[in-house]
C-alpha cells in the first residue's frame, strides 16, 4: 500500500467510521447493587473514562475545594460545543446536577454516572435529548466529606455500606454555605454556577426522617419566589409531569419532601419548603433557576435510591429539553425583569388557606420501648400499608418585601463582601473620588449575637433597625452595586439586613456591631450636663427616669449611659451600631 492510499485510508476512517479506529466502548462498573459506592478515584476515573472515548463528553477540572482537590465538572453536549457562550447562542438549555453535598448521600453520585453512561450510548434512544439540552454535572461536590468513608456515619440510613461525612473538609456543611461562602467549594461552584447560569437546577440528597412507601421526596424550590408566569410554569407544568412520571412510569414513587404540620401526625399534612438562598435551590432561584432538591427516603434499600434519583434526573432532562424554548424565553423575560424590579420579598409566612391534595401511602405503625433505655420508638409494620389524601401546603404570603435602592455604596473596609459579591456575577462600580453621599442609613437598635457558632459563624438575630438619611463620608474605591442586574434578587438579598441569609445575620458585620470608642466618664459628664441645658426634651425625660425609678436615681454611672444612649449616633459616635451598607435612594 502506498503512502497516499494508506493516508486516504486514515482520513477515511477519522471522517466516517470514528470508531474502526477506537478501542472498545468503556465499561463502567458500578457496585451499587452490592450496596457499595465508588472510591472517589473511581468517581473521577470513570467520567474519565467516558470523556475520552465520547465526543459529546468532557471532563473539566474546575476551581479548588478545601481538601486542595479540584472540583470536576462532566459535560454533555450533543455536538461536543462545551463554549458556554455558544451554547446558549445556539439556544440549548442547561441542566446542571450537583452531586454528593452531603457525602453520606451519594445516591446521585452512583446515578448521575449510569445516567451518563446511558444516555452516551443512547440506551432506548435517551440521547435525543442532547439535540437541545446541555447536561452537566458535579460528580462530588463535598471532595473532603466524601474521601471520609465510615461505616458508622448515617447509621440508620440502608446503605451504601460505607458512606462519606456530612461535612466537608472544613467541617461546614455545604448546603449551608451558599450565600456566605466560606468554603472554596461553595466559590468554586459559584463560578461553575455563573458560568453555565443552568435553566434547571438539581441537588441529589437522601433524606433522615420517617419511612413511607415512596423511594423519593422532592424540594422544589418555592414556586412564588419565581416571576409570575415561570412560577405557574414550574408549579402547574413541570412539578405535575415530574410527579405524573415517577409515579406511573416507574415503581418508585415521589411524593414533596415530608415537613410534617404536626410531627405525630401525617394525617394533618405537609408544609412547603422555605428554602432560604444558603440552600442550594434557593440560591438557584435568586437567579431564575428552576431548582430541585431530591431526597431519597433512607429507610429504602440503596439500589432503589440510585435508580430513583437516575430515573428523576433522566425525567427533568427529558422535560427540560421539550420545553427547552420555552424556558428559555421565560428566563429571559424574567431576567429582564429582575433587572427593572424595584420591589423584593425577603421572607415569606406559610398561607394555610391553601393547599394541593396529594395521595401518601404509608405503613401502619404501633409504638414499642427499647430494652437498653426504655425509649418509646415507632415500629413500621411493612406488610400493613395505607393510602390517604392528605394535604400539601405549597404556599406562602410575603413577611418582608423591601423596596431596592437605586444602588447600595459598601465601604471597602468590607472587602469579604465585596469579594463575594463579585464572585456571583454582580457588577460592581467603584465611586472614583472621596465624596460625602446622602445616604439611606440603618442603625441596628437591638441584635443577639448567637453563643454558639452555626457553621463557623456567630450568627445575628433578634434584629431591630431603624433607617435614616444621613450624609456620610465615602472613600474613593468604595463599592456602589446599582440595582439594575441579572443578580439584583441576589444582591438585595445578600445586603438587606433583614434578609434571612444576608451578610449581617451571617456574621459579616459584627465588628461594625461592637462599641468602638468606649467612653470616659469624667470627659462624659461635662459635656452631658451642657447637653442638659442645651435639649429640653432630653433633659425632661432625664428628670422623668429620675422621678420614677429610684435605683437610676441613685447610680451616677447609669445616668450618664442614660443620656449617652439619647445622644450617641447624633454627637458622640456617628458610627454606633451603624450598619456600613448605605443605600442611594433615587432622585437624591
Ligand atoms: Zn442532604
Amino acid at each position: 500500500m502506498n503512502h497516499s492510499v494508506l493516508t486516504a485510508l486514515i482520513v477515511f476512517c477519522a471522517l466516517f467510521f470514528a470508531s474502526c479506529t477506537r478501542q472498545p466502548a468503556p465499561e463502567i462498573t458500578l457496585r451499587y447493587d452490592e450496596n457499595q459506592s465508588l472510591e472517589y478515584h473511581e468517581v473521577i476515573d470513570a467520567y474519565r473514562q467516558l470523556a475520552s472515548y465520547y465526543d459529546k463528553a468532557k471532563l473539566t477540572e474546575m476551581g479548588p475545594t478545601d481538601t486542595g482537590r479540584p472540583l470536576h465538572l462532566f459535560l454533555l453536549s450533543g455536538d461536543g460545543d462545551f463554549d458556554p457562550v455558544s451554547l446558549k447562542e445556539k439556544g440549548r438549555s442547561i441542566v446542571l446536577i450537583n452531586n454528593g453535598i452531603h457525602a453520606g448521600e451519594p445516591a446521585g453520585i452512583d446515578g448521575s454516572i449510569e445516567y451518563a453512561v446511558n444516555l452516551l450510548e443512547n440506551k432506548d434512544g435517551m440521547a435525543g435529548v442532547l439535540e437541545n439540552t446541555v447536561i452537566a454535572i458535579i460528580p462530588v461536590y463535598s471532595i473532603g466529606g466524601y474521601l471520609d468513608q465510615s461505616r458508622y456515619y448515617r447509621m440508620n440510613q440502608d446503605g451504601p455500606e460505607y458512606k462519606g461525612a456530612r461535612r466537608n473538609a472544613r467541617n461546614l456543611d455545604l448546603n449551608r454555605d451558599f450565600m456566605k461562602q466560606d468554603s472554596k467549594n461553595a466559590r468554586s461552584f459559584a463560578e461553575i454556577f455563573h458560568s453555565l447560569d443552568p435553566d434547571v437546577f438539581i441537588d441529589t440528597h437522601t433524606t433522615n426522617g420517617m419511612e413511607h412507601q415512596a423511594v423519593m421526596t422532592l424540594i422544589a424550590s418555592m414556586h412564588q419566589k419565581l416571576p409570575g408566569p415561570m412560577a405557574e410554569f414550574f408549579k402547574e407544568e413541570m412539578q405535575p409531569e415530574l410527579y405524573r412520571r415517577m409515579n406511573e412510569e416507574t415503581d418508585h414513587g415521589m411524593i414533596p419532601y415530608l415537613q410534617l404540620i404536626d410531627r405525630s401526625h401525617i394525617r394533618r399534612g405537609i408544609a412547603g419548603f422555605n428554602d432560604h438562598p444558603h440552600y442550594s435551590s434557593g440560591y438557584a432561584a435568586l437567579f431564575n433557576t428552576l431548582a430541585f432538591i431530591t431526597e431519597t427516603q433512607f429507610a429504602r434499600p440503596y439500589p432503589e435510591r440510585v435508580l430513583a434519583t437516575l430515573d428523576f434526573i433522566r425525567f427533568t432532562v427529558e422535560y427540560t429539553a421539550r420545553h427547552t424554548d420555552r424556558i428559555r424565553q421565560m428566563r429571559k423575560e424574567a431576567s429582564a425583569q429582575t433587572k427593572t424590579r424595584e420591589s423584593f420579598v425577603l421572607d415569606w409566612a406559610p398561607d394555610m388557606a391553601q393547599y394541593d391534595p396529594i395521595v401518601f401511602k404509608g405503613y401502619e405503625t404501633s409504638q414499642s420501648t427499647t430494652p437498653l433505655t426504655n425509649r418509646t420508638v415507632t415500629n413500621y409494620h411493612y406488610d400493613r400499608s395505607w393510602s390517604d389524601t392528605i394535604a400539601f401546603y405549597d404556599y406562602f404570603t410575603p413577611l418582608v418585601t423591601v423596596r431596592a435602592p437605586e444602588a447600595y455604596i459598601i465601604p471597602q473596609a468590607w472587602e469579604e463582601v465585596i469579594d463575594r459579591m463579585a464572585q456571583n456575577g454582580v457588577r460592581i462600580d467603584r465611586l472614583e473620588k472621596d465624596t460625602i453621599v446622602e445616604a439611606e442609613t440603618t442603625y441596628v437598635e437591638d441584635f443577639e449575637v448567637s453563643g454558639t457558632s452555626n457553621q463557623g459563624r456567630h450568627t445575628i438575630s433578634q434584629l431591630e433597625t431603624r433607617t435614616e438619611l444621613t450624609n456620610r463620608q465615602f472613600y474613593k474605591g468604595d463599592a456602589i452595586i446599582h440595582t439594575n442586574q441579572p443578580a439584583n434578587n441576589y444582591i438585595v438579598h445578600a445586603l438587606e439586613p433583614e434578609a434571612p441569609a444576608s451578610f449581617l445575620r451571617w456574621g459579616f458585620f459584627t465588628s461594625a456591631l461592637e462599641d468602638g470608642e468606649g467612653w470616659w466618664i469624667y470627659g462624659f459628664e461635662d459635656y452631658a450636663w451642657e447637653r442638659l441645658q442645651e435639649d429640653e426634651a432630653l433633659r425632661k425625660a432625664f428628670e422623668a427616669r429620675k422621678a420614677e425609678n429610684e435605683a437610676f436615681r441613685n447610680d451616677p454611672r447609669a445616668q450618664l449611659e442614660f443620656i449617652l444612649s439619647q445622644v450617641r449616633e447624633q454627637e458622640v459616635e456617628r458610627s454606633w451600631h451603624l450598619y456600613p451598607v448605605g443605600r442611594l435612594v433615587s432622585g437624591k
